[in-house]
């Protein structure tokens, strides 16, 4: 199988990393990529928002499947004119992938579909944000209504400030708080079959203690041993499942990877948000956990054949995977500095390995940052506890002038369990 992978995150270096050590996959393409991509696959300096070049790219090598990772190629329907080619696409055509491009139409889709959220408005206006902002109290919660590449939303005690981020966006989504611990949990989808994969959890804000503003992610882990039992069959059942039916009711049928962000409240469990696609950091620890060859899982949901595929084999140890970030991330990342340490980062054993996210190669193929979060350090163990010990050990090698982690990444879960 010929596989071509569409993007340049840690998210696609762990889908390719995956993808090559599937026997299945005889030649592996990415476009863009990054540095570390390089080294498993064959990378293509392709514009990843044109699906016309994406098309031609595909055809030029005659890919027998292509994986859209990020949520912008997605949103700008860069899988319809693959799928119009004939081409096996895994990811959303541009009209599903609104579930992650617009808030408002998400909010639609769960109220159809009966799904748990946050009771919530749509506003356009100062004083329908106000209103809203009133009627719920604080804290306030006001999200952008469009992709903001995790920067659109805003929880806040502070009403002046909510009022501010409201008035910065078009239309803002403003909606009840959520108490109670996160949980990240994908499921592959073929439009009908729903496949739930293992439950993880990332660290949105920036410093130690879930303090400092919000980011893309600083970190992930899986299993999480604190999750009720029957969480993933519950989410299935009350989340997963209606909401792809919902839009393939609607006209709109949805395959490729559902994200569902999920709060645990004492009221239950309530979606805080849906992402079409992958979600990165927490792709690198579930990928990470993955027994069963991953193309043939994602070709089945390219194909619609998802129902017929064996259940997934998981390792039953954990994942822990640690983001180094570029100095001044998320406001104003430095970039262009020189990375070192990659290879004794990574453990010989193959338990510890270093996923790029923003970097690229120089004249003298020395690997430099290129981004806000630059590395993905990943580790597995028996125990969260070993996994972590190792991701950091991993950390602790890497050289990057100004560069900063999280120290607690699955710290507070490996003392559980
Ligand atoms: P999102 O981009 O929707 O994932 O939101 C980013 C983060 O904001 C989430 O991971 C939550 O920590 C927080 N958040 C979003 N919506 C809510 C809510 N209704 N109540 C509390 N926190 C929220």
């Amino acid at each position: 199988m010929k596989v071509l992978v569409i993007g340049g995150g840690a998210r696609e270096h762990a889908l390719c990393r995956s993808l090559s050590q599937d026997p299945a996959v005889s030649e592996l393409h990415c476009a863009p990529g990054n540095a570390g991509i390089a080294q498993v696959a064959t990378v293509h300096p392709v514009d990843q928002l044109d699906g016309t070049a994406v098309t031609a790219l595909a055809r030029q090598l005659a890919a027998d499947l292509v994986v859209v990772g990020p949520e912008a190629p997605l949103v700008a329907g860069v899988a319809d004119p693959l799928r119009a080619a004939g081409i096996p696409v895994f990811g959303p055509s541009g009209e599903a992938a609104q579930l992650e491009g617009s808030k408002a139409f998400a909010k639609d889709v769960m109220a159809g579909a009966g799904v748990p959220t946050a009771r919530s408005y749509v506003c356009t206006t100062a004083e329908e944000a106000a209103e809203a902002l009133d009627a719920f109290g604080a804290p306030y919660v006001v999200k952008d209504d469009g992709l903001a590449a995790g920067k659109g939303v805003v929880v806040t005690a502070d009403r002046t400030a909510a009022l501010a981020h409201a008035a910065s966006c078009d239309r803002v989504v403003i909606e009840e708080y959520l108490d109670g611990p996160e949980v990240s949990l994908f499921a592959i989808t073929d439009g009908t079959t729903v496949l739930p994969l293992q439950p993880a959890q990332d660290f949105k804000r920036a410093l130690d203690g879930d303090a400092g503003p919000n980011t893309g992610g600083m970190g992930a882990y899986s299993p999480l041993p604190w999750a009720p039992e029957g969480l993933v069959a519950e989410v299935l059942e009350t989340v997963l499942q209606p909401t792809v039916d919902e839009l393939r009711r609607r006209g709109t049928p949805f395959s490729g990877l559902l994200y569902a962000g999920l709060a645990l409240t004492s009221r239950g469990t309530r979606v805080i948000e849906f992402n079409a696609r992958f979600g990165d950091p927490e792709t690198q620890v579930v990928l990470a956990r993955l027994r069963t060859p991953l193309a043939g899982v994602l070709l089945a949901a390219a194909n619609g054949t998802l129902a017929d595929l064996e259940p997934l084999r998981w390792d039953e140890g954990a994942a822990v995977t640690v983001v180094v970030a570029a100095e001044g991330y998320p406001a104003a990342p430095r970039s262009g500095d020189v990375i070192e340490g990659l290879e004794k980062a990574e453990a010989a054993d193959g338990t510890v390995w270093v996923l790029h996210a923003g970097t690229r190669l120089d004249e003298q193929d020395r690997v430099l940052s290129a981004g806000g979060r630059v590395l993905s350090v990943t580790a597995t163990g028996g125990t969260l506890a070993e996994a972590r010990d190792r991701a950091y050990a991993g950390v602790a090698e890497i050289a990057l002038e100004g560069s900063q982690h999280r120290t607690d990444i699955a710290l507070k879960a490996a003392q559980q369990g």
